[in-house]
């Protein structure tokens, strides 16, 4: 008996989780951590809906925190077995989990000090530096597009490329039940065609279930290739007022985005030879990471490899280290582009940056990702004319733009695109849609039934049901 059960990312885009068994073997498709709302994070996420020592084996899809993020805490609660990845999947999560952890500690400091203050029990992170080190001991890496063994030859597994973020993959499982086959693709988070330097999505054939992540189910992306002229413009504006542009981003994926386009912009003559610097040590070693996985790589990136035109190690190009680098970048007078951590400006040296030029009116703000609710990000987003930063009032003097181009999920056409080519050899029974809101997957169900494609539902949490 084959069954699957939804256990997280169900009408919600955090926490992806789900698990699938037959007879007594469970696997779990992704053990990712809930964000949001902290109180009811911390609740989920340290207690899972079953048993962790009974779970045989783990499938990741990739790196980012929501799929990856609650791996350390499900092997300090008992788990034993692998966890089964891409190669650069394993690379990033070397650096991303412990920095996880970190990230959670220095959270916690923060909140401790005023629960302590308040006579409150003081928060524990999920996990310690340490134990993210020790689960990394867990991961396997695979290649794309090879079956690998899960259990006893009945189940399968092999991953395809997802086009989302460096080693991003979605999986197809085959399952041998009394005789029958059963297919089951899973995509992760699905991402798009023509994004800068990784390898565009793969499709899925031959599969009888698809469970399907859906963002943006019912929204649409502009073409990246805006993205380019509204950048030039925006540098060589500032540049000619002798002003800074500072890019709050996301040390995976954006960073390199953002490089790779500056470079491009750069060989083009688009916008004059400046300095870039990035200061964030975490986006210099994730970029060590890109170097290492040009299996991920789109012909593009190929080619500007071959012709030793790396974008990530331009001469113009400065990466930052240690503290005292990373404040002597606010004595360069020059124009210049300062790219800094983290992406929603909620802490990290992106604050040190925005405090020191954000009253300058010469400056600019290039905002390039997702700004979520009471971040200092959105603030900036929202056009406020002050904002707090390390506790004190800034006027915002400096330009404000914000670019929604670089999305790395699928839109809501590409995703009826994705399911209907999964369609089209007969096969597919039933589509359950995961990763998304409520609002987003409604519409793509409506899409989708328009298409002829009826029987699709976006499960609840909890719920199960008998393939
Ligand atoms: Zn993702
Ligand atoms: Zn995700």
């Amino acid at each position: 008996m084959v069954k699957i059960k939804f256990y997280g990312a169900a009408r919600q885009v955090t926490g992806s989780m789900h698990l699938i068994e037959k007879n007594d073997f469970k696997l779990l498709l992704d053990c990712g951590m809930q964000q949001g709302k902290r109180k009811e994070s911390f609740e989920r996420n340290r207690n899972f809906p079953f048993s962790p020592s009974e779970v045989n084996s783990i499938i990741l899809s990739h790196a980012h925190i929501d799929h990856s993020g609650n791996i350390p805490t499900i092997i300090a609660k008992g788990y034993k077995g692998p966890v089964f990845c891409t190669h650069a999947t394993k690379d990033l999560c070397d650096l991303m989990l412990p920095d996880s952890a970190y990230v959670q500690m220095k959270d916690l400091e923060y909140v401790n000090k005023k629960r302590a203050k308040q006579g409150k029990n003081l928060f524990e992170p999920l996990y310690t530096i340490e134990q993210a080190q020790e689960s990394l001991k867990k991961f396997e890496s695979k290649n794309i597009g090879e079956y690998f063994n899960i259990n006893k030859e009945e189940i399968l597994a092999y991953f395809l490329n997802a086009g989302h973020i460096l080693g991003s993959a979605m999986v197809i499982l085959k399952i041998i039940d009394n005789g029958r086959e059963i297919k089951i693709g899973f995509t992760g988070d699905l991402g798009r065609k023509q994004l800068p330097i990784i390898i565009d999505p793969d499709n899925m054939y031959n599969i009888d279930y698809l469970i399907c992540e859906s963002t943006y189910g019912g929204r649409d992306h502009k073409p990246i290739e805006t993205a380019l002229d509204k950048i030039s413009f925006i540098i060589n504006d500032t540049y000619s007022k002798g002003g800074k542009i500072i890019i709050p981003v996301f040390t995976v994926e954006r960073a390199q985005e953002i490089l790779y386009i500056l470079n491009k912009l750069f060989i083009n003559r688009k916008i004059p030879a400046m300095l870039v610097f990035v200061d964030s040590p975490l986006a210099k070693s994730i970029t060590e990471v890109f170097m290492k996985h040009s299996e991920c790589f789109d012909p593009e990136m190929l080619e500007l490899m071959a012709n030793n035109k790396n974008p990530f190690y331009l001469e113009l190009l400065k990466f930052t280290e240690s503290v005292q680098e990373s404040k002597a970048i606010n004595d360069y007078d020059k124009p210049c582009v300062i790219l800094s951590a983290t992406g929603m400006c909620e802490a990290g040296r992106i604050l040190h940056h925005l405090k020191n030029n954000i009253e300058d009116s010469r400056n600019t703000i290039l905002i390039v990702g997702y700004q979520a609710k009471e971040t200092l990000g959105r603030r900036l987003v929202d056009g406020e004319k002050e904002v707090k930063i390390f506790g004190e009032l800034y006027k915002v003097n400096a330009s404000v733009f914000v670019i929604n181009e670089f999305s790395g999920h699928a839109g809501s056409k590409d995703l009826v695109a994705f399911i209907k080519k999964a369609k089209k050899d007969g096969r597919l029974k039933k589509i359950f849609l995961v990763h998304g809101e409520p609002e987003q997957q409604q519409i793509l169900i409506e899409r989708l039934n328009k298409e002829n494609i009826n029987n699709v539902i976006a499960p609840e949490t909890g719920y199960e049901e008998e393939l």
